[in-house]
């Protein structure tokens, strides 16, 4: 096993004008949860895109598990990876976005059952049981045969966990998963999500719910403008913040 499932180095991504990541390093070990916090606007989103390639970046380099995100290296040079190959490296990743995107016209288990079979071909009856297994999991076995709109945002958001997780990932990207969601569903989802870490997977969850992080997080990072402004255990971060950004932001959503 490498010693990091995801090892990012002075990572750097433009649109146009705007240095979006301004030189952004992280390690996330197998089995740690790592949340990222920050004010709107200071890339986090951005960054969670580039570990899985959805943008590419400019700067810098993103290691998943030991093999180097977007790219191979040959002789001492690096190629881009062909379109097959970079979708095979994004299945291994799974990611639950704040909207839930699940498929209006299927039904919460089609949902879950689709990408295996879809994408990499597994057998229906195995992705079926599989899929039922996690909709156990997240506590929505009676829902298998409903449909997005007859769910809660945070049975939709467990279902969208539970389909990210069908592709049995080595690790999941959270982008403000909660965020979307009426105050009062808000802990069933993340409850889902402490079990999972629980578990033993390994998680990047960027979220406002400092909360979760106190608790769940091994490691917390404070972004703003592109940068990591401070980088450590949650007590540290969270309790005991260096950094005055760090400080006035906690207060902010505290
Ligand atoms: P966060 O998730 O921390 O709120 P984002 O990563 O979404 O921040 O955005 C960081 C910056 O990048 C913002 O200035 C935003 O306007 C810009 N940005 C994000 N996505 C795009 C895009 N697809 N094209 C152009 N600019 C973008
Ligand atoms: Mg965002």
């Amino acid at each position: 096993m490498n010693e990091f499932m995801v090892e990012a180095e002075h990572v750097h991504k433009t649109y146009g004008e705007n240095h979006v990541l301004r030189g952004i390093s992280m390690q996330v070990r197998p089995g740690e949860v790592s949340c990222l916090l920050g004010p709107s606007g200071s890339g986090k989103s951005t960054f969670l895109r580039c570990i899985n390639r959805l943008e590419t970046i400019e700067g810098g380099k993103i290691l998943v598990d030991g093999e180097l995100v977007g790219f191979r290296e040959r002789n001492g040079k690096l190629q881009e990876l062909t379109a097959s190959e970079l979708a095979a490296q994004r299945r291994d990743i799974g990611m639950v976005f704040q909207r839930f995107n699940l498929f209006p016209h299927l039904t919460a288990l089609e949902n879950i059952v689709c990408s295996p079979v879809m994408v990499k071909g597994e057998r229906k009856d195995v992705a079926t049981a599989h899929a039922r297994e996690l909709l156990d999991q997240v506590g929505l076995s009676e829902k298998a045969h409903a449909y997005p709109s007859e769910l809660s945002g945070g049975q939709q958001q467990r279902i969208a966990i539970a389909r990210a997780l069908a592709m049995r990932p080595k690790l999941m990207l959270f982008d403000e998963p909660t965020s979307a969601l009426d105050p009062e569903l808000v802990g069933e989802v993340l409850e889902v999500m402490q079990q999972l870490a629980a578990s033993g997977m390994t998680m990047i969850v960027v979220t406002h719910e400092i909360g979760f992080a106190r608790e769940v997080a091994d490691t917390v990072t404070f972004m703003d403008e592109g940068v990591v402004v401070e980088q450590g255990a949650p007590d540290e971060v969270l309790g005991h913040p260096r950094e005055a950004r760090t400080r006035d932001f906690l207060s902010k959503v505290l």
